[in-house]
């Protein structure tokens, strides 16, 4: 036994010189997740145009420019609560004396129907939430804390402050303040301010084009039984789906045989049509794999490898004046790079800022093996404790083709370089595929 191996071993060093495949830790012809990323940072420049939409229209779209209050808001000073203004300098505050005061009720003040009426000293205003405060008043008392003593006669006890339940002009928002910059991505919250500013129209960057492709002879149509050896085509699915959740304008051009002008003249068609071009598939070693030679004719490859698992083989460049992202054929692995190279892209190419994705960090419930030098990005399934802690454990079976481990989880187990395998009770770093199952 001990002489085979030993003979196998030598074997294997003597007569095979094996080049760095996935099945090694480390390959000196990758570059780091963050190089990959950095490189794709410097080489993406946002969409120049921008359009004026409703207000409505922009929900998720990028400011084109800043944008400033012309008004204060509120608009004039007003009150928080039901109940009756006065000037606190009528209010009796000398504990001695008993605590009370008595005001004299002169009107009442609704929100949009304000009482056009001065208060002079003694008198009050019976006044309702939003109503403007009246000429003569600074402070409104809650009408729980008063007691009517006659028809018109209301008592206020001493216990009150200066401004109580007054809401002052601008207090939101000041005239002239900036309340969006270039850059902002528009969420429900803005839509609100920009309505309250009275804004119906805003300038946004126009969406990025993304066109997309499978490449493949073994791909067959979902529509069309499958032969011996064929497959059907989902990448160009997921790719839809994950595209569909983005603000882009999607081209799907299909599917591209494996064959080298094929490939070439595809590319260039889709990089004459959109912003950013992406491939699946045909991006590794194999004879069938032309799109880095492709790339290198009608384009400028910036990388092609990155040491993270899966999706090593990814191919990153520029086609006249398009981005190319090629993003390897396994399914998975074309999951787990949109997630982690073509989501921070398209977000760069919509003119919006970075952003760093949140993780947590969770409990592993289980052992996972991993060897330090790349990447590795586990599918897990992540869930928070009744003591806040959150825990995770593997889908199973992790190969790049298992699809189901992405049906089946809802986070990315993030193993960095230099993790070096987790043991039970270990802390990983965990991204939840979507943050509403918080
Ligand atoms: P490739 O990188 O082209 O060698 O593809 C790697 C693996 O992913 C192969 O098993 C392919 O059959 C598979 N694959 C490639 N493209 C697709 C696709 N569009 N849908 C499903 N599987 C694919
Ligand atoms: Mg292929």
């Amino acid at each position: 036994m001990i002489y085979r191996f030993y003979d196998f071993d030598i074997k294997m060093k003597g007569y095979i010189t094996a080049t760095p495949s996935c099945a090694d830790p480390t390959d000196p012809n990758t570059i780091s997740v963050a190089q990959a990323l950095g490189q794709i940072q410097s080489k993406t420049v946002a969409v120049e145009q921008s359009v004026l939409l409703p207000i409505r229209e922009c929900l998720g779209r990028i400011c084109s420019e800043s944008t400033r209050s012309k008004i204060n808001v509120p608009g004039h000073a007003n009150s928080a609560m039901d109940g009756y203004a006065i000037a606190f300098s009528d209010l009796q505050t000398d504990v001695r004396e008993g605590h009370i005061t008595t005001f004299k009720e002169i009107g009442c003040s609704y929100a949009g129907k304000s009482l056009n009426a001065i208060c002079e000293s003694g008198q009050c205003i019976r006044i309702m939430t939003g109503a403007v405060i009246p000429e003569g008043c600074d402070t409104v008392i809650m009408q729980e804390q008063t007691e009517q003593r006659d028809d018109d006669l209301v008592a206020v006890d001493s216990n009150h402050r200066l401004g109580e339940n007054v809401r002052y002009a601008g207090e939101d928002i000041k005239q002239n303040a900036i309340i969006l910059n270039q850059g902002d991505k528009i969420g429900p919250a803005d839509l609100g301010v920009l309505a309250s500013l009275g804004i119906s129209q805003l300038k946004v960057f126009r969406k990025p084009i993304v066109a997309f492709m499978s490449t493949g002879d073994e791909l067959t149509s979902i529509d069309k039984p499958l032969e011996k050896g064929q497959i059907y085509d989902s990448n160009r699915y997921t790719l839809f789906g994950m595209l569909a959740q983005l603000e882009v304008d999607i081209i799907d051009l299909g599917v591209i045989q494996d064959d080298f002008h094929s490939i070439r003249s595809a590319l260039l068609d889709a990089a004459s049509k959109a912003d950013l071009v992406i491939t699946t598939g045909g991006v590794s070693v194999g004879q069938a794999d032309f799109i880095k030679s492709a790339l290198e004719d009608i384009g400028q490859p910036d990388f092609w490898k990155i040491a993270i698992k899966p999706g090593r083989p990814l191919t990153f460049g520029e086609i006249e004046e398009s981005l190319f992202i090629g993003l390897p054929g396994n399914p998975v692995a074309v999951m787990v790079t949109f997630n982690h190279f073509v989501i921070p892209a398209i977000r760069q190419l919509s003119g919006a800022e970075p952003a760093k994705v949140p993780t947590v960090r969770a409990v592993s419930t289980e052992k996972m093996r991993k060897r330090a030098g790349r990447m590795e990005i586990q599918r897990g399934i992540a869930s928070l404790g009744v003591d806040g802690q959150w825990q995770v454990c593997k889908t199973g079976q992790q190969g790049s083709g298992i699809l189901t481990s992405m049906t089946r989880g809802n986070c990315f187990i993030l193993l960095r370089e230099d993790n070096n395998g987790v043991e039970i009770g270990d802390l990983v770093e965990v991204q939840l595929f979507d943050w509403s199952q918080i």
